[in-house]
């Protein structure tokens, strides 16, 4: 997302919004201002706050969250069309368009117009993820949910999703159903690294990038979404776990001492 923004604060920093036109009843999340309020304005930066793309128009902002489905399309000319999915159309003067569109069923992705001192749905989430103040949290924090629910609540700490997840805890060796307090301090700051370490190589890959957010992004994982490949560090096979409805992917080699996490529906049996 961060990598994202940057491309397209290259794209349309500086440049005039024609219009923003919603092709998504479902899709704008604000009633005011009105999306005609953005006519004129100037976008002055993109940038990127937890999973959420900020366009930032001199007092009023955009806000776009592409939730698991949503997608970017830079459009180089600038079309009319309303394709499958689509849920808004930014539109600028004399520079390519952004479309923003979704797939699948689940239509989660949306944009907000936020007025001037408004901070709508960034006013909840927590620190950045490579922040000193989560770096602080990780190394003297109290929380007792498992890691694998930490580091995904946007309000704990911003920015991070399934996939970061998986890789940032196998890159520290520690178990998904562990959390903070049962940490040693050798093992907080191997969470504090992979952290670090994780999210600043994705951050180079995903730079490397042009144009929009396609819809497969090969080689963005190591472990994420590789159940029953080799662990790239062990050799052994990966397992998976379903937990809250999706699919996390661990080694028990390397991150559970050799032992198989049971999911939500089995632990009720097995405790
Ligand atoms: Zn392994």
């Amino acid at each position: 997302m961060q990598a994202l923004a940057e491309r397209l604060d290259v794209l349309v920093g500086g440049a005039t919004l024609e219009g923003a036109t919603a092709l998504a009843i479902s899709g704008l999340k604000t009633f005011t201002p009105s999306p005609s309020e953005l006519s004129g304005k100037v976008v002055s930066a993109v940038t990127r706050r937890g999973k959420f793309l900020v366009f930032d128009l001199g007092g009023l902002r955009t806000l776009v969250h592409l939730s698991q489905g949503g997608r970017v399309d830079v459009e180089n000319p600038p079309k009319r069309t309303r394709p499958k999915g689509a849920v808004v159309r930014f539109n600028f003067l004399q520079r390519p368009s952004v479309l923003i569109k979704e797939y699948g069923s689940h239509r989660k992705a949306g944009w907000w117009i936020l007025a001037e001192n408004d901070d709508g749905p960034l006013a909840k989430l927590g620190p950045e993820a490579l922040s000193e103040e989560f770096a602080d949290f990780v190394t003297t924090g109290a929380d007792r949910r498992r890691l694998n629910t930490l580091l995904r609540d946007q309000r704990t700490v911003a920015g991070m999703g399934r996939g970061y997840t998986d890789e940032i805890l196998h890159a520290a060796r520690l178990s998904p159903y562990t959390t903070l307090t049962k940490l040693t301090a050798e093992e907080r700051r191997s969470l504090q690294q992979a952290i670090s370490e994780v999210l600043s190589r994705g951050m180079e890959s995903e730079r490397k990038r042009t144009g929009g957010l396609p819809t497969k992004l090969p080689g963005r994982f190591a472990i994420h979404g590789h159940a029953g490949e080799a662990c790239p560090r062990c050799g052994s096979s990966l397992a998976r776990v379903s937990y809250e409805s999706y699919e996390m992917v661990y080694c028990p080699q390397c991150q559970t001492g050799g032992r198989v996490l049971a999911d939500r529906a089995q632990s009720q049996f097995l405790r």
